[in-house]
């Protein structure tokens, strides 16, 4: 990024926006704009070609038919795994967290190939997680508890070459048996949450925005923010 202005770059809307994760875009541009930083989105549908230029790229959850074909588009149009390589950074949901993997299971558990940018593997699991999940997040991250709502099939586990975002307090997770949720490298990160994540965790917007500037952002009045977290973390742990 030349100066601080963020492009964002919210992937296929038309496949992958099935469970509301298009709020993760609209915390991301308000939490930059209370900081006076400008951001542009750009809606781009699946017969797009991936732009090269944008700082953020956001991918939200699907269904899994959609999702196999939001995986080929991408595979084919390589642009995604560009932007990994150059640094930009990725946030992804559910679906696209499992595309952004080796692979994923499909809707027969056939194995599907997903992009490689992140270590994970993910396949059918046997039940379905349906419900809240709260994790505690990796010490290096430096984020708070992580709260969200998770509905997914697939189980993923984690390579030698990410780590876990979150250890598991309640729900299900990664769903392999690890009792992590999420994992990340570098500046790729991918989770389960929907709710939509950012909107729960603003912890977790702030460290997106910091990756996209590059540098630390003024704290913002958090107490709205604050009461919907404070209220999903009370539901599930007391
Ligand atoms: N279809 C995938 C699964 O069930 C992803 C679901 C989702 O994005 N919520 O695992």
């Amino acid at each position: 990024m030349s100066s601080d202005r963020i492009k964002i770059v919210w992937i296929y809307p038309d496949l992958l926006s099935t469970y509301g994760d298009q709020g993760n875009t609209i915390v991301l541009e308000r939490r930059a704009a209370l900081r006076g930083i400008p951001t542009e989105t750009v809606n781009m549908r699946s017969d797009e070609p991936v732009p090269q230029d944008g700082d953020i790229y956001l991918l939200g959850g699907g269904e899994d038919r959609p999702q196999i074909l939001a995986a080929q588009r991408l595979r084919n149009d390589g642009g995604l795994q560009y932007a990994a390589q150059r640094g930009a950074v990725i946030f992804a949901v559910c679906a696209g967290f499992q595309i952004l993997g080796h692979e994923f299971g499909g809707e027969e558990g056939q194995p599907v190939p997903g992009l490689g940018i992140l270590d994970i593997h993910s396949g059918r699991g046997q039940t379905r997680a349906v419900g809240e999940v709260v994790g505690d997040v990796s010490a290096e991250l430096n984020v708070p508890r992580i709260t969200g709502f998770e509905n997914h099939q697939g189980a993923t586990s984690i390579g030698p070459g990410a780590k876990p975002l979150a250890k598991v307090i309640s729900g299900i997770g990664n769903g392999d048996g690890s009792g992590f949720e999420g994992a990340y490298a570098g500046r790729v990160l991918g989770t389960y949450m929907h709710g939509p994540a950012l909107v729960r965790n603003p912890g977790l917007a702030d460290l997106i925005l910091t990756w996209a500037v590059g540098r630390q952002l003024p704290p913002i009045d958090d107490s709205w923010a604050g009461r919907l977290r404070e209220e999903r973390l009370n539901a599930v742990l007391t």
